[in-house]
This record gives structure tokens, sequence and C-alpha cells, in this order.
């Protein structure tokens, strides 16, 4: 047996072309465009790609977009000043500032100043509150990129058992709120946990979201198991020449790839959900500004 491998690149692109024809409608029936604003505060090179990578895909789904890009110096008091006014924005839906900040300011503070109805990573506590108890609201992203591919490739998740491994704020808590929202079983496993191997390998489903390469193994992946490999590392490759570097996952994918049942790769499985996902949640968050209901489909 060998995996299906999940596509997240293709459907990734299929959700951005959803999102288009959601957006199209807003504007056409309610007169509404959807707006994202993102922040960037210096010259992290990895931060500034993600940046101008989400401007460009929320003008080529048809959205509003504003970039803001500050210098290393920008205080913590300019940057509440300019949250505060692009949550008066009435042409801003979501609010993004890229993280991480430079070190005179406190991102606990910047999180907490943006309005929880723009909130479109997820992060303030009104938000992840929300998506506890169920109520409509932007959800995390990457878990939500997860979440999508589970339903479209696995299907009725009812009764299965998730294990989640890593427990960040960003991608672990709340993966184990969505799936327990499914009727899964969730298991969260951490650097604490005793007998990784033996917890993964009851897993019906295992989202990794470590950052440790290769972490998990192909032997304690259960037969037909879903994986979803949420992780990103970069290894020496020393077999394409000196010097060079491959990006791999937290699980050992070409192990892994005869047991599982389905499988995301590293490169092209989850990364490409993350910003189609941002996207989804303006939309969302749009809709609610404007007291409409956000699409099903791009809501768990
Ligand atoms: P994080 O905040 O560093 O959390 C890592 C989690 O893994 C922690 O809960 C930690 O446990 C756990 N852990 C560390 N070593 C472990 C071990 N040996 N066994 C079991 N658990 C262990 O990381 P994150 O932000 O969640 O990101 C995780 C990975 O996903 C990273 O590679 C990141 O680059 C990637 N990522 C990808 C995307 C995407 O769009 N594709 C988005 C976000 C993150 P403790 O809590 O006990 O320390």
């Amino acid at each position: 047996m060998t995996a299906q491998i999940i596509d997240g690149r293709a459907y990734a692109a299929g959700l951005r072309e959803r999102i288009a024809g959601h957006v199209s409608r807003l504007k056409r029936d309610s007169g509404i465009t959807p707006g994202l604003a993102v922040v960037i505060v210096g010259h992290d090179p990895a931060s500034e790609v993600y940046v101008s990578q989400k401007a460009k895909q929320t003008v080529e789904v048809g959205m509003h977009s504003e970039k803001y890009e500050l210098p290393e110096t920008t205080s913590e008091a300019e940057l509440l000043a300019l949250v505060e006014r692009l949550n008066r924005d009435p042409n801003v839906h979501g609010i993004l500032v890229q993280l991480p900040l430079p070190r005179q300011i406190d991102p606990h503070k910047v999180i907490l100043a943006i309005s929880p109805d723009k909130d479109v990573d997820c992060f303030t506590p009104a938000s992840v509150g929300k998506v506890q108890i169920g109520l409509p609201g932007p959800v995390a992203c990457t878990p939500l990129g997860c979440l999508m591919l589970l339903r479209d490739f696995v299907g009725n998740l009812d009764g299965k058992h998730a294990v989640i491994v890593g427990r960040s704020n960003l991608v672990g808590k709340p993966m184990a709120q969505l799936l327990l929202r499914e009727n899964c079983t969730v298991t969260i496993a951490h650097s604490k946990t005793a007998d990784l191997p033996g917890i993964v390998r009851q897993a019906d489903i295992v989202v990794a979201a470590v950052g440790r390469p290769q972490l998990i193994k192909g032997d304690w992946i259960k037969p037909g198991a879903a994986v979803i490999d949420v992780g990103v590392n970069r290894i020496p490759a020393p077999e394409k020449g000196e010097g060079k570097t491959r990006l791999v996952g937290d699980v050992d994918y070409t192990a892994a790839l005869p047991v599982a049942g389905w499988i995301t790769p590293v490169p092209g499985g989850v990364g490409p959900m993350t910003i189609a996902c941002l996207l989804a949640n303006t939309v969302t968050t749009a809709s609610l500004i404007n007291g409409l209901a956000p699409p099903k489909d791009l809501t768990p």
C-alpha cells in the first residue's frame, strides 16, 4: 500500500478560486470589498517574503490590500497607533502584524491591541475563546488549512483518534480544538510526553507540529492513518552539492509513505494552505463585521 499524497498546493489553488468567487459576490451583492492590512517592522528576510506573498495573493483574489513596511527603529507606541488606526478603518477587515517584532516592541501588547473583529491570525484571547466555544469568527490559519485537507481527503472524522504532536498556541492547541469539534478523540503530545512512539501508533490521524526534522518514524505510523506534517525544517543536503540544504517535515516521509493512508509532503502540503486560509479568514471577518453569515466552506 502507498499513501495517497495530499497535494496542498493544488487544494490551496482551488480554495483561492472559491475565495475569489466569494469576494466578487460580496462586492456585487453587498458593496463590500474585503480588505487585509499587513504590517511588517524591520527587515527579517523570511518575514519580507511571507508579507509580499500575502499582499500579492490578497490582490489576486480581488481583495483590497494594504501593506505597511515600518523601519526597524519603530517604537511600540508608533506601532500601537497604526494598529488603532487600522482598527477604525472601515476598508480594513483583517489586520496582520508579522512576527517576530524588533526587541523594543512587546508582541503581546500589539496582539492585544488588534480588534478581535479583525484578528485574522486568531491570536487574541477573544478569538481563541470563540473557537473554543464554537462561535463564528476567524480560526488559526494553519490548523484551519489542516482541517480543510483532512475533511476533503479523509472525509468524516467522527470517532477517529487524532494525535497532535506539539502544543503551541499557533498550531497544536487550536488544531486540537478543531478536531474535537469534528468529534475526534484527541491526544496532545509534547516534549515531556512519555512513549511518544506508542501514542502515535494509536493514531488514525497524526498532526505533527514540532519543528524537529523527521522526528516521527515510519514504524510509528498505524497502517492507513492520515499524516499531516506541519513541520518545516531545513537540513543539509550534500547530495545536492556542498553547503546545499533541503526542506523536510517532522515526519520521515519516505518511511511513512508505504504505511500511511494519506500524507502531506513537505514542501507542498500544509504550507500553501496557510496563506489561503488567511484570505478565507478575511472574507469571514468582512462578512461578520457587516452582519452577514460567513461562507460555510471557509469556516470549520
Ligand atoms: P513551537 O512553538 O516551537 O512548538 C513546538 C512544539 O513541539 C512544542 O509544544 C514542544 O513541546 C513540542 N516538541 C518539541 N520537541 C518535541 C519532541 N522531541 N517530542 C514531542 N514534542 C516535541 O512550534 P510551532 O510554531 O507549533 O511550529 C511547529 C513546526 O511547524 C515548525 O517546524 C514550524 O516551522 C512549522 N509551521 C509551519 C507552518 C506552515 O504554514 N506550514 C505554520 C506554522 C508552523 P513543549 O511544549 O513541551 O516544549
